[in-house]
């Protein structure tokens, strides 16, 4: 589990997955003006972070995120999700695409947190290069609960110097957690369609089956800066472009 990492080109992203992420995007473009900064997360690597989630449970995992310096986020999707209260330089990595993902730690929502110093020793030493440095960004998963930021969340996310990310997750079988969802917050969701339900189907919709074998009802994606400015989050294909986006 630890070190386990995105490499590029990434896996094939489930076509439910690819459907979900069109209409979180079309939210995001909606509710630009509600942020203050954009980070544009690439759907391979989403798939690879809810895939490890599911595999940790019933921990939480923190993974360490970095941008590719030679990818800077495409100007026209850049301008089409930009509010009017965009502010530029607010964050490390701000306006380049998210290459890298490594799970670093794994644990409940307070250790989660803090990292392991064996092991980042080595990561830093063998991995990191001369950078000697820390992650761009960070994301930590709140399995069975929503995306939103608790106290130590928000505590935590005073040393990163880009953004956190917070990926909630409700699936089933629930195991010892089952879905809790009383947290006061701003919901960004790749939920399920609201649909007729079928005579006799128990349960929430069924966005997609995991390899875990985890149903997968709900997935909630937020990321902040540590002044508590909100990032939009944009999903992005390979190339850059925003799942969803209208290619003329
Ligand atoms: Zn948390």
């Amino acid at each position: 589990m630890f070190g386990q990492r995105h490499v590029r080109p990434g896996p094939m992203v489930e076509a439910w997955l690819v459907e979900a992420m069109e209409r979180y995007n079309e939210e995001s473009l909606a509710r630009r003006e509600a942020y203050a900064a954009q980070v544009h997360l690439p759907g391979p690597v989403l798939q690879d972070l809810v895939w490890w989630a599911l595999q940790a449970l019933p921990d939480e995992i923190l993974v360490g995120l970095d941008v590719d310096g030679g990818r800077e986020h495409r100007p026209e999707v850049e301008d089409a999700f930009a509010g009017e209260s965009h502010r530029d330089n607010l964050f490390a990595g701000q306006g380049f695409v998210i290459s890298e993902a490594a799970v670093v730690n794994r644990g409940d929502s307070y250790s989660v947190h803090h990292l392991p110093e064996d092991w980042t020793d080595d990561l830093f030493r063998s991995d990191r290069g001369s950078r000697g440095g820390r992650f761009t960004h960070w994301l930590h998963t709140h399995p069975n609960a929503p995306a939103v930021p608790s106290g130590a969340d928000a505590d935590a996310a005073q040393e990163t110097l880009g953004v956190d990310m917070i990926l909630g997750l409700r699936f089933s079988p629930e195991g010892p957690l089952p879905w809790f969802d009383d947290v006061d917050g701003t919901r960004r969701t790749l939920a399920a369609p609201e649909q007729p339900r079928r005579f006799g189907r128990r349960g929430p919709p069924v966005l997609g089956v995991a390899p875990s074998g985890h149903r997968i009802h709900e997935i909630q994606l937020i990321a902040f800066h540590r002044t508590g400015l909100g990032v939009n989050v944009v999903l992005v294909d390979d190339e850059g472009w925003p799942y969803g986006w209208p290619h003329a």
